[in-house]
């Protein structure tokens, strides 16, 4: 399934956030974890999609950005950030592999075209494109089924 959307506000990206973490509630847990690529523009969104998203599964901690912190995790839900990072072998170091293999687990991985080798086959995307000061389009794709 690919969704496009333009939102005018953060405040409708935040919604869509939480929408998108509905749909995974509906379709989750399977066999292994849920994992979410966020890719795009510097200030295209990302962090605030995912604002949205963790309100949508009912996780109250604050997602903050900009981060120094690559991991953080809040009960089931992973934030990776890899901004910082070189690539996939940074992110293996800090134990993907283990995180992405638990069914209970939400893993989103912001910038993850810059690990995309390691991101699985079936990992739903979501793209940012910064038009301008307030628009922004956003591309969802989930996997069918999902
Ligand atoms: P990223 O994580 O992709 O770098 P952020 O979510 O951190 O982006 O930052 C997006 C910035 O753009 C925020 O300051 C936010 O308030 C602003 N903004 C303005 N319009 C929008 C919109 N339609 N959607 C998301 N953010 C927007
Ligand atoms: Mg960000």
């Amino acid at each position: 399934m690919k969704k496009e959307y333009l939102t005018i506000s953060p405040r409708q990206t935040k919604k869509l956030g939480v929408l998108a973490a509905k749909e995974v509630l509906r379709s989750h847990p399977g066999k292994k974890a849920f994992v979410l690529g966020l890719e795009g523009d510097l200030g295209g969104g990302k962090t605030t999609f995912l604002q949205g998203f963790a309100k949508g599964l009912g996780v109250k901690s604050r997602i903050l950005s900009p981060t120094f912190i690559i991991i953080r995790r809040m009960n089931h839900l992973y934030h990776l950030d890899c901004y910082r990072l070189q690539g996939p072998k940074d992110l293996l170091g800090l134990g993907f592999k283990k995180i992405i293999a638990d069914p209970k687990n939400i893993v989103v991985v912001e910038w993850a075209d810059r690990v995309k080798k390691i991101m699985p086959q079936d990992a739903a995307w979501v793209t940012f494109k910064f038009i301008n000061r307030n628009k922004r389009r956003i591309v969802i794709r989930l996997k069918d089924g999902k």
